[in-house]
């Protein structure tokens, strides 16, 4: 990997990361192809930290990261695929634990998210998600009526670990409350655990959920061991995984594996309709099993989880259809006849890449199996049976947006031209998203809705929708498409820099369209800018500078409509913070901001410092000089250290903000 591919990568996977995580639009690659991905794009930054550009990517995972530590770490547990490497599992763990060993528990595994709810003297006091496993993201003030987390019971001081899960009736009323408040509806549970509990989560009301309990890191029962634990932490109120009636976890084996085995069978096969269940969790009961099994790095030793295989299904191909990103990456994906996979209704499933369409050779008309494992994406996995008359699906030889030779070489296909900006779909997703003119409501799929009904077809036509335009399409009604309507009126007043991100001009994003809007103060500076003048931004060359120019002529006849709407054209901090200052209190400073700034999102933080009068970068070299280094700085640490380059901390630079 080099530079360049290292940069496409990062951009690629983003955007893959993006899907996984809203659960509203497919994926581009399969997991496995993710995972290879971010392993070559981890050893790259090893091996060359000067190069590591900000991105967000080792933080996702469990849904989200955050700041607030964790007394006692949350390991993740081990993972097999098979029963028989349960077995092997279980088989080595009862001969290391001796005669503590005989005990073991198979419980189900839930699909949602893990969370370490602490009370103190019997009060909850707070909810911090598992995170990365050392610091988790605080939600305390996020969850609504969680069944089976008391917020009061005679605990004392103690940590209650589990998960929080939606169960069918739950996860109805969160999408219900979704579509009023204007946003896209849950693809699946999990993903919308995860949702409900972010920060930018909307209204003001919480669906309720529930909580699970499987552990404890204090003392709750007299008799040692987990079963006496988890009976304990039922009488307080809680509703253990153990206890819970509607798992029927009941007969714990002593003695023999196949006991255990026999009921991991009986798990696959339990009808847990109102809850995600993706596996079971084998651990020992006895807590000196534990003691002596011990703790990894990152697992514990005493415990593993068997992932159930894929749910799979036949059903129809209908249609193949293409989509292109905004990086101009292309994802196949296959509509099929609607179809229930593992509890969820399926009508798209994706077919990944255009290489491994032809590898299986799926051709419309054809039947086909779905698979669906756990929260993934359903997938396409091959055929079984196709119509006399089928023909191969022929992939289209040229980008769908621009026209341009698709680059074949990798597995993913990708238009050659860098100055591609992607399908009109992808890229006023992006410009109405929370990096540019944060439009709530206004995602991937009411986008996609809005441009199939032709109510849209470019940044210049939000302005001109109507309540009764959007109040057609599906899932909207007229208080939804109302304040959908007023979102837009909102956002066009928002600072200039979020409009030019917005226009999507190659090779420049967020943090490029901040400078330029910053430098040049109106859009009209800025549309007059001859190449000369771009060049004297900072890290425009004469190659950006051509493309940006060439786009913002392309794209002369958008903003002069947009200009007539009366979106605003100036930046308000123009004139105030003078670029090469010393007016702010980081006048004349080049600063690197790195890791989590406390309340604040990267693109703020960077717009913080811009308002201090300095100048952001997202790269430490000799010429940097503040690296404000917040949790999860990663490489640039060392690399600010190696230089000697000042380090600050965010609450230095939240301080300087107060005045
Ligand atoms: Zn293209």
């Amino acid at each position: 990997m080099d530079s360049t591919s290292y940069q496409s990568a990062v951009a690629d996977l983003s955007e893959a990361s993006e899907a996984y995580r809203t659960g509203i639009t497919v994926s581009p690659m399969s997991d496995a192809e993710y995972d290879a991905l971010l392993a070559e794009i981890t050893d790259y930054e090893q091996s060359n930290p000067s190069d590591a550009i900000d991105h967000a990517l080792h933080t996702v995972g469990e849904g989200t990261s955050g700041d607030t530590p964790h007394a006692a770490p949350m390991l993740s547990l081990e993972k097999v695929h098979s029963t028989g490497a349960a077995s092997a599992w279980v088989s080595k763990a009862k001969a290391a634990a001796g005669r503590f060993g005989d005990r073991v528990v198979v419980e189900p595994k839930l699909d949602g998210i893990a969370v370490a709810a602490t009370y103190e003297d019997g009060r909850l006091v707070r909810v911090v998600t598992r995170g990365n496993g050392i610091a988790g993201e605080d939600v305390t003030d996020r969850l609504g009526d969680v069944l089976g987390l008391p917020l009061t019971c005679d605990i004392g001081d103690n940590e209650v670990r589990g998960e929080i899960v939606f169960n069918s009736d739950q996860f109805a009323v969160a999408n219900r409350l979704r579509v009023a408040a204007g946003k896209e509806m849950f693809a699946n549970r999990r993903n919308g655990v995860a949702g409900t509990v972010r920060k930018d989560a909307p209204g003001a009301e919480r669906p309720e959920m529930s909580f699970y309990a499987y552990g404890a890191t204090g003392k709750v029962s007299d008799t040692p061991g987990y079963t006496n634990d988890m009976r304990s932490l039922d009488a307080l109120g809680f509703n253990p995984v153990y206890t819970a009636p509607e798992f029927q976890t009941t007969n714990l084996t002593p003695g023999g594996l196949d006991g255990e085995l026999a009921h991991i069978e009986q798990m696959r096969t339990m009808p847990v309709p109102f809850v995600e269940m993706d596996g079971a969790v084998i651990k020992m009961d006895d807590e000196r099993a534990r003691e002596a099994l011990g703790e990894g790095n990152r697992h514990p030793r005493w415990a593993v989880a068997l992932k159930f295989a894929a749910e799979e299904v036949t059903t129809t191909l209908l249609d193949i259809e293409v989509s292109v990103g905004r990086t101009g990456l292309h994802a196949l994906r296959g509509r099929v006849a609607p179809v229930e996979v593992a509890g969820v209704t399926v009508e798209y499933a994706t077919l990944h890449n255009p290489s491994d369409l032809i590898e299986r050779d799926v051709r419309p008309g054809d039947t086909v199996i779905v698979r669906r494992a756990g929260d993934v994406i359903p997938e396409i996995v091959r055929h079984t049976e196709r119509p006399a008359d089928s023909r191969p699906w022929i992939m289209p030889s040229e980008c769908i947006a621009c026209g341009s030779e698709l680059d074949q070489t990798s597995k993913r296909w990708k238009c050659e031209n860098d100055e591609c900006v992607g399908g009109s779909a992808a890229l006023l997703a992006y410009a109405c998203g929370r990096d540019a003119l944060d439009i709530e409501g206004a995602g991937q799929s009411t986008v996609e809705a809005l441009l199939a009904h032709g109510l849209l077809n470019g940044i210049d036509g939000l302005a001109t929708l109507t309540v009764s335009d959007v109040a057609r399409l599906p899932g909207f009604g007229i208080s939804s498409a109302r304040s959908l309507i007023d979102e837009i009126a909102k956002a066009k007043s928002q600072p200039l820099a979020r409009l030019v991100i917005a226009l999507g001009i190659p090779m420049t994003g967020r943090s490029m369209s901040r400078t330029l809007a910053q430098h040049f103060g109106t859009m009209d500076a800025l549309l007059a800018a001859s190449t000369d003048d771009l060049q004297t931004v900072a890290a425009v060359g004469d190659r950006r500078a051509e493309v940006i120019h060439r786009a913002l002529r392309r794209l002369h006849p958008t903003i002069v409509t947009l200009a007539e709407q009366g979106w605003n054209m100036t930046d308000e901090s123009y004139g105030q913070t003078p670029l090469d200052t010393s007016g702010g209190p980081l006048g004349g400073l080049k600063v690197v901001v790195s890791g989590k700034v406390p309340g604040l999102s990267r693109a703020e933080a960077q717009e913080l410092v811009v308002r201090l009068g300095g100048e952001t970068s997202g790269s430490v070299s000799k010429t940097t000089s503040v690296l404000v280094s917040g949790e999860g700085a990663g490489g640039k640490f060392g690399k600010a250290k190696a230089l000697g380059v000042r380090i600050e901390s965010p609450e230095w630079l939240l301080a300087l903000a107060d005045g």
